[in-house]
């Protein structure tokens, strides 16, 4: 039997120096228990924690290694870009190139790059809000766009894995300005569009919330707040950070805006165009992106934004991420999808796997979840018991039931028989709790 010595001798010093001994809250096994993984190496689809046992990983840092850990090339990129320096604090030929493979894969004409996800939805709000001259922010319950003050209200991921009420720290004239509705609910959209849609200066929403466990839009659901924001002179801001270069080579837009013909006004990116760094972007139609200084009055900067070696690792990733490598990533993830469901229901485990895309996660209760509401009724306990069964048997799973689940290129035959094997007696555990 593995031991966790080492994990947990760090986890102790950490949490002397640092809150919860993490630098992101669902790290810390909150809601699921027992001692976090201190990893010490990543290589394709596997992960090695600090007493030396290795795990198929499936959580992919939370979505940037679409090609896997440590990519031999995109390595080699960036220690070439490091060698050269590594932040000049002036324009270079990576953000360039960077920002141009970006354009080219989805409906922007211009992008800004940042440093997180975070960031750029930020900026993508207060843009919204300086072309529209306009206050209200319109937000789905569920969704998360990273920990902005306005857009903190009733977030996925972590605020609901950590049960975290209200938003302690935003101001109440801050909150005031954000309206939560529930995803998927056309007549509360058009009723609050009506009653006060002059004052709303956009909505944001994920382009297929994944923070909340996987939901794919309804048919025609982006569509419809793509054309109800343009009605009422608001902007639709997507926020791409999770599905960008992720659920298609065009993110979730290439599923539905580049079929149905619209288009967002703003997008945000983030986790796989950095290829593991600190990389993110907002980006949209040229009129509004040139509102932002040094062209326009709205200002938004960043000491390291547009770094060239985050640059040179989120191009080396993108160009690498061909039609090819997406396509095995669906076959990947529909083979895992089917045997997380075969284990579960021969264990007679209710449940649903939900997909959008080569992106999913498993809703652990009877029924298809399409809102905030049905994916807090889960039976989050059982995911518990599955997920600590999966890291026995050597698999990392998200360490939240709300989280989406994340393969790579490098997710190999051999890898996915080792998922494959562990799920009958993980399917049992979740069965027994
Ligand atoms: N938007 C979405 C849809 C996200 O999934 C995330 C991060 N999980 C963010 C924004 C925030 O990104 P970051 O963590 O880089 O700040």
């Amino acid at each position: 039997m593995a031991t966790t010595d080492e994990s947990a001798r760090l986890f102790d010093r950490a949490k002397v120096v640092s809150p919860g001994g993490v630098n992101s809250p669902v790290r810390a096994f909150r809601a699921v228990g027992g001692v976090p993984r201190f990893m010490a190496q990543g290589a394709g689809a596997y992960l090695t924690d600090v007493d030396g046992s290795t795990y198929v990983d499936l959580v992919g840092s939370w979505g940037p290694m679409l090609l896997g850990h440590a990519h031999p090339e995109v390595v080699a990129a960036v220690r070439d870009a490091a060698g050269r320096g590594t932040s000049f604090g002036t324009p270079s030929e990576p953000e360039v190139l960077l920002a141009e493979e970006i354009v080219a894969r989805t409906p922007v004409e211009q992008v800004r790059l940042v440093s997180s996800g975070t960031e750029a939805t930020m900026s993508a709000v207060r843009l919204a809000r300086a072309a529209t001259g306009r206050d209200l922010i319109v937000k789905f319950a569920g969704c998360y766009h990273g920990h902005v003050d306005p857009l903190l209200a009733e977030a996925g991921s972590g605020v609901v894995t950590l049960g975290i009420p209200g938003t302690p720290g935003v101001p109440d004239h801050v909150a005031a300005d954000t309206v939560v509705l529930p995803y998927h609910d056309r007549e509360a959209l058009t009723r609050v569009f009506d009653e006060m849609g002059d004052r709303i200066a956009c909505l944001i929403t994920e382009a297929a919330p994944g923070n909340m466990g996987v939901i794919a839009p309804e048919p025609g659901f982006n569509a419809f707040l793509s054309a109800l924001c343009r009605r009422h002179g608001a902007l639709f801001i997507s926020d791409e950070v999770m599905t960008g270069f992720r659920v298609t080579r065009h993110g979730q837009w290439g599923l539905d805006g580049a079929v149905e013909g619209w288009m967002p006004d703003l997008l945000t990116f983030g986790k796989v165009m950095g290829g593991g760094f600190p990389a993110a972007a907002f980006g949209g139609r040229r009129d509004l992106m040139e509102m932002l200084a040094p062209v326009g009055p709205v200002y938004q900067a960043g000491t390291l934004s547009g770094n060239p070696i985050a640059s040179t690792a989120g191009l080396t990733t993108l160009r690498l991420a061909t039609e090819e490598v997406y396509a095995g990533l669906q076959a990947a993830s529909t083979t895992l999808q089917g045997a997380v469901a075969e284990a579960l229901t021969a264990a007679g485990v209710e449940h649903v796997v939900q997909s959008t895309g080569t992106m999913f996660s498993v809703f652990w209760g009877p029924d298809p979840v399409r809102d905030f509401a049905g994916a807090q009724a889960q039976q989050t306990w059982r995911y518990a018991a599955f997920f600590h069964a999966m890291l026995d048997a050597g698999v990392y799973l998200p360490p939240s039931a709300f989280e989406a689940w994340f393969l790579s290129a490098a997710h190999d035959g051999e890898a996915l028989s080792r998922i494959i094997e562990a799920l009958p007696g993980a399917a049992r555990a979740a069965a027994a709790a």
